[in-house]
């Protein structure tokens, strides 16, 4: 059986995780400073702060942000549903823009026609680790003096060209970018999220909010030869990310380049193992853009293929997913409160058409050709047309 996605541990992560056991401080507290440290040094950001997931990391942005209840959020439908959901957690309004047909990321050319007096900041995807067009987004979010909260939660090691250099996402180019480290994303510590931000008193609150908004930590309370008491200036949140997971962390940003590298040569020989292949699309790549390669998504001319394909290469033992969903579609939105700027034809489309394939560190050559092979078979016998 070939999964869709596959961490990449091994002795040095599981030797990490004896270390902190054994050092008997075991949540947010050095190993989650040094990977800090080392994360903000590895994206070439100011700050970073490290939560418990992606999720909580695009809550308190928002909420830096000043997203507060009936403020709207412009944003993509055709997202991980977390996308959304954090918009709804400030009792903010998403207001969905439509994507490119190319690289399934916010089409710029659509976000001022979703513009409103009521309109807060705006919340960009880098979709499947593939940048979204940031040099329009943040050219247009300064002229409206709107931040710009970039979601990038697949992006960690993917680069865009930036005044002439290239840059790894999360510098951050708009105001802060959030990152998660999940299993299904690049770099994974089980769970856990990552902040990076260019303000200086917004990571100052994302670390009091993380830890119930406490007035002196319990770091400093433990080192301290003096009697301290903290207080709670506002409500916070337990967003925390261990110390465990940290060490895990530090592991793993160390295998980056290793794991980027590989990914795009992955993703290069799906390109052309697939060149011949009947009824399908490939990614692109805009020049400007460096993908990490999170997942290989290609598009089949005829919806109605999609799930008899995803079938037909379950059956051979090769597991795939279909396009990013589309929260707008999904039953919890037919409660909540969310507007769309336009037709999302184009993100509809993309769920309905597109097929994730299998790809992980350790997938092998002769994997991919497996996988190349079976389903331009399955393409070229017409299945479910
Ligand atoms: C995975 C993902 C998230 C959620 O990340 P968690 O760490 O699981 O909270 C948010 N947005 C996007 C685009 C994602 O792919």
């Amino acid at each position: 059986m070939i999964p869709i996605a596959k961490p990449c541990l091994d002795e040095r992560e599981a030797e990490a995780v004896r270390r902190v056991i054994l050092s008997g401080w075991i949540t947010q507290g050095p190993e989650v400073a040094a990977f800090e440290r080392e994360f903000a040094g590895s994206v070439g950001a100011p700050y970073a702060c490290a939560v418990s997931n992606c999720t909580t990391a695009l809550h308190l942005a928002l909420l830096a942000a000043g997203v507060r209840p009936g403020d709207e959020v412009i944003t993509v439908s055709h997202s991980y549903i977390a996308t959304a959901n954090s918009v709804r957690y400030c009792g903010g309004v998403p207001v969905f823009v439509d994507i490119c047909a190319d690289t399934y990321n916010i089409n710029p050319d659509l976000v001022a026609a979703a513009i409103s007096p009521k309109t807060k900041a705006i919340l960009c995807v880098h979709q499947i680790g593939m940048p979204c067009d940031l040099a329009r987004l943040v050219q247009f979010a300064e002229s409206h003096a709107l931040p710009l909260i970039e979601d990038a939660a697949c992006a960690i090691g993917s680069e865009i060209l930036w005044q002439g250099q290239w840059e790894r996402i999360g510098k951050p180019h708009g105001d802060v970018a959030c990152f998660s480290f999940h299993p299904r994303k690049v770099l994974s510590t089980g769970d856990g999220g990552m902040i990076t931000t260019k303000h200086k008193d917004w990571d100052a609150k994302f670390r009091l909010w993380r830890q119930h908004s406490m007035s002196v930590p319990d770091t400093v309370r433990h080192g301290s030869n003096k009697v301290i008491f903290e207080s709670y200036p506002e409500i916070g949140f337990n967003y925390r990310i261990t110390d465990v997971q940290a060490a895990i962390g530090r592991e793993q940003l160390k295998r980056l380049p290793e794991l980027v590298s590989r990914r795009r040569e992955m993703a290069a020989r799906y390109c052309s193992l697939l060149a011949e292949c009947a009824n399908v699309s490939l990614p692109v790549e805009p020049e400007w853009a460096r993908s990490n390669w999170q997942s290989y998504c290609i598009r089949l001319a005829d919806a109605s293929q999609q799930v008899p394909v995803m079938q037909a290469l379950l059956d051979q033992g090769i597991a795939s997913r279909r396009g990013i969903m589309c929260a707008h579609r999904e039953p919890a939105y037919l409660k909540e409160v969310w507007r769309s700027a336009g037709p999302l034809t184009q993100s509809e489309r993309a769920q309905e058409q597109c097929i994730l394939l299998p790809l992980f560190h350790q997938l092998t050559g002769e994997e991919q050709r497996f996988v190349a092979s079976r389903l331009c078979a399955v393409l070229a016998a017409g299945c479910g047309a």
